[in-house]
């Protein structure tokens, strides 16, 4: 599953940029990664040399996002059937940590670019960059293709462009916001959610009706 706009309501780097750089500079920049003019490398990279903010500013900002109402049960539920979930970001481990860590969150397991915090800068770096497809600092589909062999059925839930690369590698879908309207100009099988409570109920229609196929 993705994080930033599916796991927290609000994309975390927007967020960042909307409060920290001096300048709007940073929207004319994710127009032009969304029409696909430049990756996400590209696009993060410039958008964070604007941005200027002080360790305090950065943490409160950050214990003041707001997760998906759904989520944390939906994520106990998950343990309970014994499912394996992975967290795949086009986004930063820095930020993942410390949500997770100020809403004491369990440890979930999660591939992201990744980002260090220096002297009032956020300086980025994209570990996972290496088989991208040009589009993603890092490439949820090239993970998923990498790991394919060891996976049984891969559920997908994401909110954003930054999640296209992983359509195809994934068995269902459940998509919000603009993942949805993707998929439907482009008539790909999705289901459409508002948030975690209907990915968990989506899921649990899902291994109701396969246990009934079992016992038929
Ligand atoms: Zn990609």
């Amino acid at each position: 599953m993705d994080f930033d706009g599916t796991i927290t309501r609000n994309d975390v780097v927007d967020g960042i940029l909307d409060r920290f750089t001096t300048n709007r500079n940073w929207e004319k920049i994710e127009q032009e990664w969304a029409r696909g003019l430049i990756g996400s490398k590209e696009c993060l990279t410039r958008q964070l040399a604007d941005v200027r903010l002080t360790e305090r500013e950065l943490e409160s900002y950050l214990e003041s996002v707001e997760l998906d109402p759904g989520f944390l049960e939906f994520e106990k539920w998950l343990c309970g059937q014994g499912i394996d979930r992975v967290i795949l970001s086009d986004g930063f481990d820095y930020f993942i940590r410390k949500v997770f860590a100020c809403r004491e969150v369990p440890h979930i397991p999660f591939l992201s670019n990744s980002l260090r915090f220096e002297g009032g800068r956020l300086i980025p770096d994209f570990p996972h960059a290496g088989e991208s497809c040009g589009r993603c600092g890092h490439c949820k589909g090239s993970t998923l293709r990498s790991v394919r062999s060891r996976l049984g059925h891969v559920v997908f839930v994401g909110d954003g462009l930054s999640d296209l690369c992983a359509l195809p590698e994934s068995g269902t879908v459940f998509a919000k916001g603009r993942l949805a309207e993707h998929c439907h100009t482009n008539g790909i099988a999705c289901h459409e959610v508002r948030d975690f409570r209907d990915v968990q109920r989506g899921m649990e229609t899902a291994l109701q009706e396969v246990l009934a196929g079992r016992n038929r």
